[in-house]
Order: C-alpha cells, then structure tokens, then sequence
C-alpha cells in the first residue's frame, strides 16, 4: 500500500528473490506523489535515531550494525539505479555540514570523535580555508552521501517494477485492511501479505492515524547558476549540504546546477491534516531564499523556478521502523522522519527478506521489529508538535545570542532521536 520508494523498493526485491510472485501495489494518487518523488536528494547515512541513541536503547553492537548498514546502503541505491537502468543523476561527492559559529564548531569535532569512537574514520573535519560559507569556522565532511533526483529515481523505480511483473493501481486509495485483504475504494484486494507504506499518508487512514505524524518540509530551485558561481560557493558536483543549526536545512547542486534548497519549519497542521495547499507557503519560501543568501553572500539575485512541499513521517520516538508478522502476514516499514531516501531502500531488501522466510543480517538489525508509542490525541498533538518546531527555531536563536549550546536544544534530544 503506497506506491513511494518503500513499496516501490519492496516490490522490486520481493521480485528479484522470486520472479514468480504475483505483486499489486496500491497508490492513491500516481507513483513518486509522495515524499519519495519530492526530496532534497540526499542518499545518505543518516537515521533518524543517532548513533548514540541507538546504543542507549539496542546496545553497541546493534548500533554499528546499523551505522554500517546506513553506509552500505548509500551504495547500494546507486548500484540499484545503475543495474535497473535508472538514470536519477545519482552522484556520490559527499555532504558538507559547514560550522557557522563556535557552538556549532564545537559540536562538529564533537561529532567526528564520537564517529571515530564507532570505527567510523570516513567523517573529515575541513577548516575554514575550506570552505566558502558566511561565517563559517570549518565543517564536518562525509564523503557517504549521493545526490540523487528523487522524482527521477521513484518514477524510474516504478517502470522497473512494472516490467519486473508488479501491476501498480494509480488512483486507488486504500481504507482499510486485515490479513489476508486491503479495502479500496475500488473493491478488495486479497493477498496473503500485505506491506503498508504510507509513511506520513497513514496519518489520514484510521487505522494507523495516531501511529504518525506529517510534518512538511518545503523546498525552492533556483535557476541555474554558472560554474564560477558555485565554485565561489565552494560546492562541487554530487555533493550536498547544510549547517549546524537545529531547524533543518538542506541543499544540493543539481545535475543542471540549480540549488535545490529546503528546511523544516512549516507548522504541523490540526488533526495531522494533509492538504495539497499545504505544499506551498510563501512565507516560508521567502525564508528559504533569505537563508541562501544569509549562507553564501556570493550568490547572485535567485529566480525561483520551483517550489514545492511534501509530508514526511514522524513516528512519536522519531525511530523508524521494520515490522513483519508472518502469521498475519502484515508488515510495514516507515517513520524516516527527512531521512527515507536511502533507508527505504535498505527497508525494501530487509521486508523482502522477512516475507521470503529469510534469516539475515538485515533482519537482524534493531529497527526490525521496533514499535513506537503512539501520538497523543488533539489537542496536545497540536501542541506538542507546534511547540517543538517553535523550541527548535528558539535554540538556534539563543544559541547565536549566547554563543553556548542551547539549553533547549538539550532538553529536546531526548525526543528527537539524538
Ligand atoms: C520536502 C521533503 C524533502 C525531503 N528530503 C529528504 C532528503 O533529502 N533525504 C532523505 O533521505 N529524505 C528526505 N525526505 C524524506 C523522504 O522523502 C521520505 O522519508 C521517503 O520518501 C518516504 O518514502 P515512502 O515511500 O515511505 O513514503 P511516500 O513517498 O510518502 O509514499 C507514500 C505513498 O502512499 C500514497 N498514499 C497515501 N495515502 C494512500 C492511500 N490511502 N491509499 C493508497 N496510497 C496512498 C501516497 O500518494 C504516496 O505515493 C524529504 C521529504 C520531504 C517531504
């Protein structure tokens, strides 16, 4: 159910383990409407639970083998994409998380020992005579990040799919389901496995209404600019980037060097309402290109040529998860929170291993498995969310009035992954 990149990947390694699978994928709108057709592009390693808080809860050893399932996977979307014939400009020239005060500078060595404390060497620290952000005392390197043209690779991924055997239902919605059968408003669709992959959509089906919660992110590209401009910027092919703040930002040089730029920061809507009028919010994309021009003074007047938005999916502990039941034979996969690019993938060959009776390393891994609380009802689900996306501007703001980690940020981590 969902026909994102977590069904789509699903479908497409239930497929290769065996050919001979009959596969339906059920899709309310087209294939790649949702967030997996409307991404920043960052296949990276990021997990919505840090490292560290993956230790705390599952113990090292299942930590690491998380972390190096992240890694391996970056990879793995490429090779995927290149051995299926999808051309979805993927390019693997890393991300760069400039440093833009002291704070942030701090946290950023910080953050590459603790890396080195996991066996993770990749993870470079640049100083300032690298890099061409305002303000910026240096940045955390990591060079297992891919840009990727999301639409490019979710439609891509669905052609394959299809000539893989798959029959995918565009404009069917899916109301409700049991083992054994999944209720559209189209008729009933019966199958002795059924995979919900909703992610942020399944706050507007009943049944798993108070288990997510859409929060939208929204995003601008810019016309495209000259090389000269964006070696200015100090960016080049393939790599992604963003700073140190805690209001997420996120950028990438496209293919036709545009900058495809987004942040978090719109409010969550009441009743986890999803809208398709949600997706636009001048405000915000004002904000956008406020903050471009604040991160790189080099650049040129912008025109916006696109803008747009999307839900993502946050479950209530900000884990995401694989869960597989073969007596009923429901699973699902999901709460990626703005990180699902790549871990769908990695979702996909881990529900294709559960639904063939494979015993794995992928099974294994801590987030198979995981069940998030649920979110709390309205009002206090409006509240809460509202409140965090207003504490986390709050931290960035007093952290550049103090120049010290933000206490609010602290207070917060718990109850976002970190
Ligand atoms: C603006 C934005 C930027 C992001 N940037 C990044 C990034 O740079 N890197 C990264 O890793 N992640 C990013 N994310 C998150 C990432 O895109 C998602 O985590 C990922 O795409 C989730 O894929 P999915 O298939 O699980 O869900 P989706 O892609 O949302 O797919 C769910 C599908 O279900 C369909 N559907 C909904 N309701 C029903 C129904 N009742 N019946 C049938 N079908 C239904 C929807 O139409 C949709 O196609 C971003 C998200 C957004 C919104």
């Amino acid at each position: 159910m969902g026909a994102g990149l977590t069904g789509l990947w699903t479908a497409h390694e239930l497929l290769k383990r065996d050919p001979g699978l009959r596969v339906t994928v059920l899709e309310k709108r087209i294939a790649g409407f949702g967030a997996s057709g409307r991404n920043g592009g960052w296949c990276s390693t990021l997990f919505p639970q840090s490292t560290a808080a993956l230790e705390k809860r599952h113990g090292r050893d299942a930590a690491l083998a998380m972390r190096r399932a992240m890694v391996a996977t970056v990879d793995e979307v490429g090779a995927a994409a290149r051995a299926a014939g999808i051309d979805c400009h993927y390019e693997r020239g890393g991300t760069i998380v400039f440093a833009r005060s002291e704070t942030q500078w701090r946290a950023a060595q910080h953050e590459v020992e603790r890396a080195r404390g996991y066996g993770v060497d990749a993870l470079e620290l640049w100083g300032a005579d690298r890099v061409r952000a305002r303000d910026a005392r240096g940045a955390v390197y990591d060079p297992a990040c891919a840009r990727v043209h999301p639409a490019a690779l979710v439609r891509g991924l669905a052609r394959v799919v299809e000539r893989q055997g798959a029959t995918i239902h565009e404009q069917t919605t899916v109301q409700g389901w049991q083992p054994g059968a999944v209720r559209t408003d189209r008729g009933t669709v019966r199958a002795r496995h059924v995979i919900t992959a909703l992610e942020g959509y399944g706050a507007a089906v009943p049944q798993t209404k108070r288990r997510i919660l859409p929060l939208y992110s929204l995003m601008v590209a810019t016309q495209p600019l000259d090389d000269a401009v964006w070696e200015a910027m100090g960016i080049a092919h393939g790599q992604t980037f963003s700073d140190g703040r805690h209001l997420v930002i996120y950028g990438q040089r496209t293919a036709d060097n545009r900058i495809a730029f987004g942040g978090r920061g719109a409010r969550y809507h009441w009743g986890s309402a999803i809208r398709d009028e949600y997706d636009r919010v001048e405000r915000v994309f004002a904000h956008l290109v406020a903050t471009l021009h604040e991160l790189f003074p080099q650049l040129p007047p912008l025109e916006i040529e696109h803008a747009w938005g999307g839900p993502l999916g946050v479950p209530r502990d900000w884990h995401a998860s694989v869960a597989y039941d073969p007596v009923t034979g429901l699973g699902s996969a999901g709460g990626y929170v703005g990180d699902g690019l790549s871990t769908t993938n990695l979702a996909g060959r881990t529900l294709a291993d559960l639904v063939t009776r494979r015993d794995t390393e992928l099974t294994r891994l801590p987030w198979v498995g995981h069940r998030s609380p649920s979110w709390e009802p309205e009002p206090l689900r409006f509240l809460g969310a509202n409140a965090g996306l207003v504490a986390m501007t709050a931290a960035d703001a007093e952290e550049r009035a103090t120049g010290r980690g933000s206490i609010i940020a602290r207070a917060m981590s718990p109850l976002i992954g970190h």
